[in-house]
């Protein structure tokens, strides 16, 4: 029994691929967890992390409040069962399941008890005395699994245990699992590719798409209420109907206006309305609507369609129908409708009970609950926030991971609906509200309020009990571990470590040609034409957000070209050929996804590349760590001279793992020289 807890977990291979960004998640002790994505989004990985198959890059794993990234994989407590069985196949399944224990040097009694217990809960009981050559890919699975059980872990780790089972089979396998989690009452972290089965047994989903989790939550959330549209397509069969449309603005009314249909209008409900304006959007500009199928029905008017194939599935009708000018067909679940058959011309009558609309670009999903709520808000150097008219306080601890920039101007105060609290908790700050409206979901009420002196929702979440109504006034609570500071491109100005203040003991001196030197404690030297100061000693203060990172050749190379490919000497015999230019077309296409991963995640233009840095205009620094934001990178470096290592905001095209020494350009602008104190 073991609860586990990820903080900002990342995983970066030899190579730089970067596996899993931003890892976070709390699953709870006796759990049923799914990890679920497409292939290569990261799952195993974050699997083989927990078991300790594989290190952490950067981030702390805990199990049950224990830091254990540095704790061997056998000390553990955990139980890994993979897709391939790895059974032993000289031995009976006996043996199979007590080998562990052997290893452990058990008493052979024990392992029996044990091997006996686990055989009947899984019902295997009669196959003790087989070779795995004997079983069935089910009963083989059984053994897999009872191979765990025997060691009672705290923690259970499966990835796409049923994978190798045919459909039939999948299915009995995974009440099967579902039944065993209630048996051992044990947390068990399960990963499938397969939206069915995640949706089918996990109590908490996370959806990962490219080393990203995309959304963690119970099932029936994730689907009433995806973040974005990675989410709405991925969980549900069939897909949410995504179609590019534009908005209708008439009075206080909008409607959706699908694409080449202008003479209907989904005109959306007044609470819809209101969700779509708080998320500040631009009503001129094009937009992917999203309806379920269920939520279109065939009317008798309405918007014209063409019947292209329709699949009776006994209580059930999936119609797939065009709409003129539309590429994809609409798909349409009905109750089961007999007269309609291919090639019939129906009309289409969208329901705006349950709508969904996301940005093209962003991809985010702009109704229902939003990922966070976003109030803007003033920080001073003392902690006080200022929201709308209230104020409230940071303690000392929160304020010293925020970096400069969150002092300046207007920043977004943000939180998580799930995480805003209606008790009092330690290290939370309560805040008065007033409920404008509420929408309803299967696990939850969503509750819209308003902040006085603020525009956008505090948008959370309340249990169906307390029943909040329209117009209540209330105190809400942010707990501080869960709120962050914003800027406006979304990066976080709360770093994960300590920001210290960057702070050196310098001399500044003039040259006889007049211009200006600054001497850090360790020899390091700046020079600048002029500066406003008096010659003499000082605490130097390097900006966090003014300095420009030089690259060396070989890394500016790397990332606006991708690896290089040295091409193989093509001789000898045909076969001998064959395999080299094979293994060669590899190393191209392995290249190739190479660099098109860099340009994705590094968006690297070779214009924004330093490569070499201006004399005496330069500091070095040696790195090591990173926390990448939406567009800023922050860095954790050491440099000369320093008291503490330094918090660096440089531009995302940069990553400590390329070059982990590097020069950086510190304009005259870029720091500040204050009395020694
Ligand atoms: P999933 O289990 O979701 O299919 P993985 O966790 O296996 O995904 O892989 C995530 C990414 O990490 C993929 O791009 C994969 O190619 C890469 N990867 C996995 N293992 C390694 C490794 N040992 N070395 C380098 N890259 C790896
Ligand atoms: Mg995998």
């Amino acid at each position: 029994m073991a609860g586990l807890k990820f903080k900002h977990i990342y995983k970066v291979y030899q190579g730089g691929v970067r596996a899993v960004n931003d890892f976070n998640l709390e699953i709870k002790d006796k759990a049923f967890v799914v990890l679920v994505g497409p292939s290569g989004c990261g799952k195993s990985t974050t699997l083989r992390m927990v078991a300790g198959l594989e290190s952490i890059t950067s981030g702390q794993l805990f199990i049950d409040d224990v830091m254990v990234n540095d704790v061997e994989s056998k000390n553990r407590d955990i139980a890994m069962v993979f897709q391939s069985y790895a059974l032993y196949p000289h031995m009976t399944v006996f043996q199979n399941m007590g080998f562990g224990l052997k290893l452990r040097h058990e008493k052979p009694e024990v392992i029996k008890e044990k091997v006996n217990a686990a055989a009947e809960i899984l019902e295997i009981s009669d196959l003790l005395d087989r070779k795995p050559k004997e079983l069935s890919g089910g009963q083989r699975q059984r053994v897999a699994l009872g191979r765990a059980i025997v060691r009672e872990p705290n923690v259970f780790l499966l990835d796409e245990p049923l994978s190798n089972l045919d459909a039939k089979l999948r299915v009995q396998m995974r009440t099967e699992i579902t039944k065993l989690h209630e048996k051992l009452q044990t947390t068990f972290i399960y990963v499938t590719h397969d939206q069915t089965e995640a949706m089918t047994m996990g109590d908490v989903i996370v959806v990962m798409n490219k080393g990203y989790i995309q959304q963690a939550d119970a099932p029936v959330t994730l689907f009433e209420d995806p973040a974005n549209l990675f989410v709405a397509t991925f969980l549900g069969s069939p897909q949410m109907n995504i179609i590019k449309s534009s908005l209708k603005k008439e009075g206080n009314k909008i409607g959706v206006v699908l694409e080449n249909v202008e003479s209907n209008v989904v005109w959306l409900r007044e609470e819809t309305v209101k969700q779509i304006v708080n998320s500040g959007i631009d009503l001129e500009k094009q937009y992917l609507f999203g309806i379920r199928p269920d939520q279109i029905t065939i009317a008798d008017k309405g918007v014209p369609a063409h019947v292209e194939v329709v699949e009776q599935l006994g209580d059930e009708t999936i119609i797939y129908a065009k709409i003129e000018g539309h590429e994809k067909n609409v798909v349409v679940k009905a109750p089961l409708l007999s007269h309609i058959k291919s090639q019939d011309d129906i009309f289409l009558n969208f329901s705006n009970e349950r709508v969904y609309l996301f940005d093209e670009e962003s991809e985010h999903s702009l109704i229902g609950m939003p990922s966070f709520s976003k109030l803007p808000c003033e920080v001073n150097k003392n902690g006080e926030v200022k929201l709308g008219k209230q104020v409230l306080q940071f303690d000392e601890e929160y304020m010293s991971h925020l970096v400069d920039e969150a002092f300046e101007g207007t920043k977004l105060l943000t939180i998580k609906p799930e995480h805003v609290l209606l008790e009092a908790q330690e290290g939370s700050l309560p805040v008065d509200v007033k409920v404008d409206f509420i929408e309803e979901r299967t696990n939850y009420d969503i509750v819209y309020a308003v902040v006085e002196g603020i525009t956008p929702y505090l948008i959370f979440r309340a249990s169906k009990e307390r029943k909040i109504k329209k117009n209540d006034k209330l105190v809400v609570y942010l707990p501080l571990d869960n709120t962050y500071i914003y800027d406006d491109k979304e990066n976080s100005l709360v770093a994960r470590e300590v920001a210290y203040p960057n702070k050196a003991i310098c001399k500044l001196s003039t040259l006889k040609d007049g211009k200006r030197q600054i001497e850090i404690s360790k020899g390091e030297k700046l020079v600048y034409d002029e500066l406003p100061y008096q010659d003499g000693e000082y605490q130097f203060v390097l900006k966090q957000d003014k300095v420009e990172v030089v690259f060396d050749k070989k890394t500016a190379k790397y990332l606006i070209n991708g690896p290089k490919v040295q091409f193989v000497g093509v001789g000898g015999g045909t076969k001998r050929r064959r395999s080299k230019v094979a293994a060669h077309m590899k190393a191209v296409e392995a290249a190739k996804k190479e660099r098109d991963l860099i340009k994705e995640q590094y968006n690297v233009q070779a214009g924004e590349i330093l490569v070499s840095a201006p004399k005496g205009k330069f500091l070095t620094v040696s790195c090591y760590d990173e926390e990448p934001q939406k567009d800023v990178n922050y860095v954790y470096a050491q440099i000369k001279g320093f008291d503490e290592y330094v918090t660096l905001a440089v531009k995302n095209n940069f990553s400590v793992y390329k070059m982990p020494k590097f020069k950086i350009v510190v304009p005259d602008d870029g720091f500040e020289l204050l009395p020694l104190e």
